[in-house]
């Protein structure tokens, strides 16, 4: 699949998520330290490539609860 790294304001770890989120208006999640924020607040972001030395460092992999809050739902 399709990923993007993206960096924690927070906490400042760098982890993945699905190129899918990345064009959604969707908070994303930390799975370190559990923060919820924006792509927009995220001091670095990267598209594309080298992501896959990324997947590997996180231990059991993720699911996507872990990576994002999903939208909330409306009437
Ligand atoms: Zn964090």
């Amino acid at each position: 699949m399709d990923i993007f790294n993206v960096r924690c304001p927070t906490c400042q770890k760098d982890y993945y998520a699905d190129m899918l989120l990345y064009s959604l208006k969707v908070e994303l999640h930390c799975p370190y330290c559990g923060v919820y924020f924006y792509k927009e607040e995220s001091p670095k972001l990267v598209t594309g490539g080298a992501g896959a030395s990324t997947v590997a460092r996180v231990a059991g992999g993720l699911s996507q609860e872990m990576i994002y809050r999903p939208p909330a739902e409306e009437d």
